[in-house]
């Protein structure tokens, strides 16, 4: 959940037309028609700022907005098996923090996904996740996208996201060979990894009450 507070705000007399800020904002809200950006919905930016950081003209300047708003997808709604069972295809326990700018949750993008979103600028606007640094945490977000069925774009549009770094669970079999004399211990990791991913954190809460 976002509690969003500020928008950004185009000057269309210093804009050029050069869609950078096309190609950096994270949900997909800005666009350039006839070479001035602007906005379609007025309630589309998640005011992270990346546009205004990186126009060239410095056309564009974030504002506070006189209606703040939440954004974010209330989890109680869904089955948790099935929040449980996406977040662990994609080796994320469910409440595991994946987005530290926003606070987002793997179980909050999971509900997203169930309830429709299909690519990360979908997820990124539903939730607000990756609208804060809009960098760190897009690699689980790609994980949870991928795990729900949805394949991810080859060219993705502009500078949004790039392809998904490997995890300890896509090492192959001769790079673990490779560097097995050397200290490396790739298998035991993973097992306490998916040890994580597996922790009922309401089951213990549960046990510690009785
Ligand atoms: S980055 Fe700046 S100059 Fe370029 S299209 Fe966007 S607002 Fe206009
Ligand atoms: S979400 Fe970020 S990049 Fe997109 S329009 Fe709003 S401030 Fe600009």
């Amino acid at each position: 959940m976002k509690h969003i507070t500020l928008k950004a705000v185009v000057d269309e007399d210093k804009c050029i037309g050069c869609k950078m800020c096309e190609k950096v904002c994270p949900v997909n809200a800005i666009s350039v028609v006839n070479k001035k950006a602007g906005f379609k919905d007025d309630h589309a930016c998640r005011g992270c700022a990346n546009c205004a950081d990186r126009c060239p003209r410095h056309a564009i300047t974030m504002v506070e907005r006189d209606d703040p708003f939440d954004v974010g997808v209330d989890v109680s709604k869904f089955d948790y098996d099935q929040i449980r069972a996406l977040c662990e295809k994609a080796h994320l326990n469910p409440e595991q923090v994946v987005c530290y700018c926003v606070g987002t949750r793997a179980e909050e993008v999971a509900a997203a996904l169930l309830s429709g979103a299909k690519t990360p600028e979908e997820v990124s606007s539903m939730t607000g996740m990756r609208t804060g640094c809009t960098i760190e945490c897009i690699q689980p977000l790609l994980r949870l996208v991928e795990a729900a069925g949805n394949k991810l774009h080859p060219n993705p549009k502009g500078y949004q996201w790039y392809g998904k770094t490997v995890t300890a669970w896509d090492i192959p079999e001769e790079v673990k060979k490779k560097y097995d004399s050397r200290g490396f211990y790739f298998d035991e990791d993973r097992k306490l990894l998916d040890q994580i991913v597996q922790i009922d954190a309401r089951k213990l809460d549960e046990k510690e009450d009785k």
